[in-house]
């Protein structure tokens, strides 16, 4: 009987970690936390274990340039809604309301904005999802779209292109980025897991680069970079990364997991492409590059005219 009650306990106290929502960050794995730390999220975790998943590191050398990656529309990306950041215990997360959509940029529907999160290091350390030639960025922000005839991210997710997410980087920058205050102003007000905080009204547009900043980006086909890993995601990294200060990277890091400890190091390691492509829209680069020789040539024509 004893070893019965034994064995029950044992099992009770064993079932948390079982469980597929159990999963955790490397930086939240130690000898007294032993969470399904990002190498064990196969298990049970949904599509972790997949051949699509991300994130990835792009190596530049080996995308390849694909024509139909033209320009997006932002429809009403400039719309100011209030909303709520959330501690949601993995990250800070903002719900928006379906009305910003995005189309062009090589997408094969209309996708409807639902929700935004980030990824971050430690103080403003390394802490980009995706990398760029090895390269790890401090923090990246991820705007999750569903096409637009869907209602809810969890029917989008069983179609295998239902999810758009953008992409986007960020780099130091000597001066503070205003239009992030609020956000990371809010930050001081959800440090605990959980808690959540009302925004002054922002908008999406002003997380971002300038449209004109945005028409050279990456695509792919991979999945949720949390369990349950879903592979339905189209992809989208832009080159032109968000400058912030390193005081308002290092106040992610004022966030707590929902044990106490920093809310740090919150990207899940790069994953292997298994043969995917990785596209680039290559509008920028070689558009800044013909610039510059027509620029080049007026100015040279310039030269030659007799005065
Ligand atoms: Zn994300």
């Amino acid at each position: 009987m004893q070893r019965l009650i034994l064995a029950a306990l044992l099992a009770s106290l064993w079932t948390p970690s079982l469980q597929a929502g159990d999963w955790c960050y490397q930086s939240q794995f130690s000898c007294d936390h032993q969470c399904k730390a990002p190498d064990q999220w196969n298990q049970a975790n949904g599509d972790c274990g997949g051949n699509y998943q991300s994130p990835i590191n792009i190596v530049t050398k080996k995308t390849v340039k694909d024509e139909r990656l033209t320009a997006f529309q932002f429809h009403n990306y400039q719309q100011l809604f209030r909303g709520t950041i959330k501690n949601n215990g993995h990250s800070v997360q903002v719900d928006v309301p379906h009305l910003s959509i995005i189309s062009g940029g090589g997408l094969t529907s209309s996708y409807k904005a639902v929700q935004f999160h980030l990824h971050w290091g430690k103080d403003g350390g390394p802490g980009s999802e995706h990398t760029i030639d090895g390269e790890q960025y401090p923090m990246e922000l991820h705007i999750v779209h569903m096409k637009h005839h869907y209602t809810d991210l969890a029917t989008a997710l069983a179609d295998p292109e239902g999810v758009a997410v953008l992409g986007f980087f960020y780099q130091h920058s000597n001066n503070r980025n205003q239009k992030y205050e609020p956000i990371v102003t809010a930050l001081s007000s959800i440090k605990a897991t959980n808690g959540n905080s009302s925004l002054p009204s922002i908008s999406l547009a002003q997380l971002i680069p300038p449209e004109k900043n945005l028409t050279s980006f990456y695509r792919y086909k991979g999945s949720l970079t949390t369990p349950k890993c879903t592979e339905s995601v189209v992809w989208t990294l832009f080159e032109s990364p968000v400058p912030l200060s390193a005081d308002q990277l290092r106040a992610f890091s004022q966030l707590k997991f929902h044990d106490g400890r920093p809310m740090v190091g919150t990207f899940r390691p790069v994953q292997p492409l298994n043969g995917r492509q990785v596209f680039h829209s290559g509008a920028t680069r070689i558009l800044t590059s013909s610039a510059i020789l027509v620029a080049a040539v007026a100015a040279a024509v310039g030269l030659c005219q007799p005065n």
